[in-house]
């Protein structure tokens, strides 16, 4: 028996709110997924789709374009290449999309870090999303 037609078989036995669970999870796992696979679909610097893998960055897989030899690597990865404070630059984030234009010493307070360094993050957020479009 194929191993769809088992996990049909497995699915069936379920009860229905099981049921609804499990696909509700399932199609977020897909959809997480598709989310990885639209970042590396082409070349961010010039477009092309001709591009391989060129090993690993802070664990993340990086890829070099064989059109423009520009190197690459998911999107979340592009907007923070050399952040050591990983968590926290995310909790910057944060603060920065859920309230927006508050003082850089407030959020470097906030969020226990520099004044210039949260002068650079607020930098490459604001890049990155000019970029984004
Ligand atoms: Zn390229």
């Amino acid at each position: 028996m194929a191993i769809t037609d088992q996990i049909k078989d497995l699915f069936d036995q379920l009860e229905v709110v099981q049921q609804y669970k499990l696909l509700k999870d399932l199609t977020e796992r897909v959809r997480n997924r598709n989310v990885e696979i639209e970042d590396v679909r082409y070349c961010p610097h010039c477009k092309s789709e001709r591009f391989h893998k060129h090993g690993k960055s802070l664990g993340k897989q990086r890829f070099l374009c064989m059109d423009c030899k520009h190197t690459f690597a998911t999107k979340t990865d592009s907007i923070n290449p050399n952040i050591r404070k990983k968590s926290q630059f995310e909790k910057f984030r944060r603060v920065w999309e859920d309230k927006g234009c508050v003082s850089i010493a407030s959020m470097a307070k906030k969020i226990g870090i520099s004044i210039p360094t949260a002068h650079r993050w607020l930098h490459m957020i604001i890049s990155n999303k000019k970029g984004d479009n």
